[in-house]
């Protein structure tokens, strides 16, 4: 069936596909958001109808994953990227050592960011083979006295996943950008989550961090203001000018998510879009090889190879041609990448294992 706007399958790792009733939304508020007579583009910051936007979002957002009033929710700008360097400068302090778990290409980057702040601990790396599994976070030794433990729940590159939220003693932080709102998350279980918006919740430009009041408070003194969480907690994310547009369209994704089901439901579609590809591949005979360890297979992002890299780039270029997009992998792993989430439509993935199929009778 064509699409109403001739969209294509858009298998990007991020930014990506969003719902169509979200964007449709975004275009009839463009010139005019509600009668106010402006874009929300256009609209002060400090405007009563844009905190209302952003009270909302937050509401929103508090009610699809159950964040519970002792945390803080804030709406931040840099990427996740800033991230990596805010936690350790904020929560590893003098004479403290965090325990970082390294998944994959996105949490050697958080690594590497903090140990240009003070000194950490490697506790488990999947570097050796290939970050093509995750390790039992449950059976790891952690130094009871770490200042926090750093981990990846989904690593977008290798497609590699956690399946559940692990229960430690401990601070655990977890960068969730790439499967935020795919399931539900034991919030508890957790010090601090954060997550770019651009794979699940939206466009580039704002970054979600969801922290307790107490793990917020705890940290280093001296720090730069916009660097400082409990600045941007005081401030209620208005220290400095916040991605209005960016926190805008996550609020139309929060609400179009609730409608439909909210994360239980993303959840169980998550389920089905990644079973169809992981079933092309397995049925394949051989000819497609799945990156990841059977039980770290990635909802989100499925990472895959064929007998060759240059067969891989003909499959990424014919790909393209039948409106199948954005699936060549990352230059640090190769291969085929078919990035998931939240807003694409089954049909798509069911368009590319039809494909895989035909591809591989003609070349195998
Ligand atoms: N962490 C993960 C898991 C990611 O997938 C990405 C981006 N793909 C990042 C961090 C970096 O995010 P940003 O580009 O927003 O800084």
């Amino acid at each position: 069936m064509a699409s109403p706007y001739n969209r294509i399958y858009n298998f990007s790792a991020g930014p990506c596909t969003l719902p169509v009733p979200v964007l449709e939304e975004a275009r009839e508020d463009l010139l005019n958001y509600k009668g106010t007579g402006m874009s929300v583009m256009e609209m002060s910051h400090r405007s009563k109808q844009f905190g209302a936007i952003m009270a909302a979002a937050e509401a929103d957002f508090r009610s699809l994953l159950g964040v519970p009033s002792h945390y803080r929710v804030l709406f931040l700008q840099g990427g996740a990227s800033t991230q990596f360097a805010m936690v350790p400068m904020n929560f590893l302090q003098e004479g403290q050592i965090a325990d970082y778990v390294t998944t994959g290409f996105w949490g050697a980057k958080a690594l590497e960011a903090a140990h240009l702040v003070g000194l950490c601990r490697k506790v488990w790396d999947g570097k050796e083979n290939n970050y093509n599994c995750v390790p039992d976070m449950q059976a790891l030794e952690f130094d009871s006295t770490s200042a926090y433990i750093h981990f990846t729940s989904n690593e977008t590159i290798q497609g590699v996943q956690f399946k559940s939220d692990p229960a430690l003693v401990a601070s655990l932080v977890c960068d969730m950008s790439s499967d935020i709102l795919s399931r539900p998350v034991d919030i508890e279980n957790y010090a601090m989550i954060y997550a770019g918006a651009q794979k699940n919740m939206g466009p580039a430009g704002v970054t979600v961090v969801v922290a307790s009041e107490d793990f917020i408070e705890s940290r280093a003194d001296g720090i730069q203001p916009i660097f400082d969480y409990s600045q941007h907690a005081a401030n209620d994310s208005m220290q400095n000018t916040p991605p209005c547009w960016s926190i805008y369209m996550c609020g139309l994704v929060y609400k179009h998510m609730l409608a439909t089901g909210g994360v239980v439901a993303a959840q169980a579609l998550c389920s089905a879009r990644s079973s169809v590809l992981y079933a092309a591949i397995d049925g394949s005979g051989g000819f497609y090889r799945g990156h990841a360890a059977m039980d770290s297979r990635s909802m989100m992002n499925v990472t895959f190879s064929l007998p060759t890299e240059e067969l891989s780039g003909t499959f990424a270029k014919e790909a393209e041609k039948a409106g199948l997009d954005g699936l060549k992998g990352h230059r640090a792993l190769g291969g085929i990448r078919a990035s998931i989430y939240n807003a694409f439509p089954l049909e798509g993935c069911v368009a590319l294992a039809d494909f895989m199929g035909e591809f591989a009778k003609r070349n195998g």
